[in-house]
């Protein structure tokens, strides 16, 4: 998202304007953790920080939001003025957890087994984000799509399997493909395994990938040609023209200040 509204700011809409200078524009992305993408290796982090940088983002590492508002953001004493909030801290899961009674962790997925059931009901399944699996290694399965599918054929086959009284599957096994994230422009990271690939090599595999995914001949070949045009007129598609005539920004109706301990809220302003 960084690397996205800096390419905007400093690329797309550079010239768009004739009483400012959207290449001004200060994007500061904040961190709590030491480091970006935790989920990849290391290298991979310090990667992608070198990438935001190297298109204007300003990366604060352990840095914390303790307070959020209309007018701005603060970590911890420092305070930055900004009419413009990206939250990105997480989503929350779904309310199931309360609806059975059952224990929780932090974000409200439910801690289950190793056969994805919930503890003392073998006949309750959870699968995907709501449920809180451990992997291989011990911490928690990512709130990623390729766990949910495999959640999702696991139960399936264990409920068929126990209908048929035949032979019940072993625990189930997170078969990790590999993660790819998206930087900007010819920048992403990418982790096969022990297979570590940054820049353009990784942001190729990654639109690839994309495309891959999508259903159906058509919508890849659409996806493939507008990605393509954007790619090499470095514009986007749409174009939004926000603001009321007459009205200024300060007469706008501003929402209530967020809470950061809440990590599935999401406010976007633009
Ligand atoms: C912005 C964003 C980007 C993401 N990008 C990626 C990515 O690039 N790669 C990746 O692997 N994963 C990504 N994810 C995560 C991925 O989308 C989820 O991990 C995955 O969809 C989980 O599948 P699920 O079936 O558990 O939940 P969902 O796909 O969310 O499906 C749950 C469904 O249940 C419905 N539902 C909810 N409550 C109720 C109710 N009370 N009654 C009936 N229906 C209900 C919802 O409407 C929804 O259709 C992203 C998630 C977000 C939010």
């Amino acid at each position: 998202m960084a690397g996205a509204v800096a390419e905007l700011a400093k690329r797309a809409l550079a010239s768009d304007f004739r009483a400012i200078d959207p290449r001004q524009a200060r994007i500061i992305l904040a961190e709590a953790s030491p480091r970006l993408l935790t989920a990849f290796n290391p290298s991979l982090s310090e990667a992608a920080k070198r990438s935001l940088e190297e298109i204007g983002v300003e990366v604060r590492l352990k840095a914390s939001v303790t307070a959020a508002d209309c007018g701005g953001v603060s970590l911890g004493s420092e305070r930055i003025e900004t009419r413009t909030i990206i939250w990105g801290a997480g989503v929350m899961a779904s309310p199931a957890g309360r609806w059975l009674g059952v224990p929780t962790d932090r974000v409200g997925r439910v801690f289950v087994g190793p056969d994805l059931s919930v503890a003392g009901h073998s006949d309750i399944f959870l699968i995907g984000d709501v449920a809180h699996a451990l992997g291989a290694d011990g911490s928690p399965l990512p709130g990623v799509a390729p766990v949910a599918k495999q959640q999702g054929r696991y139960v399936a086959d264990l409920i068929k399997a126990r209908i048929a009284g035949g032979k019940l599957p072993p625990p189930f096994r997170y078969r990790d493909s590999g993660s790819l994230a998206t930087i900007g422009r010819k920048r992403a990271v990418a982790q096969f395994g022990k297979i570590k690939l940054r820049g353009f090599i990784a942001w190729l595999l990654w639109s690839m990938a994309h495309i891959y995914f999508l259903i159906g001949f058509r919508n890849r070949i659409v996806v493939a040609m507008s990605w393509a045009w954007s790619y090499a007129t470095f514009q986007r598609g749409t174009r939004l023209i926000t603001g009321l005539s007459g009205s200024r920004m300060e007469d706008m109706p501003m929402p209530a200040p967020m809470d950061p301990s809440q990590p599935n809220q999401v406010r976007h302003a633009a």
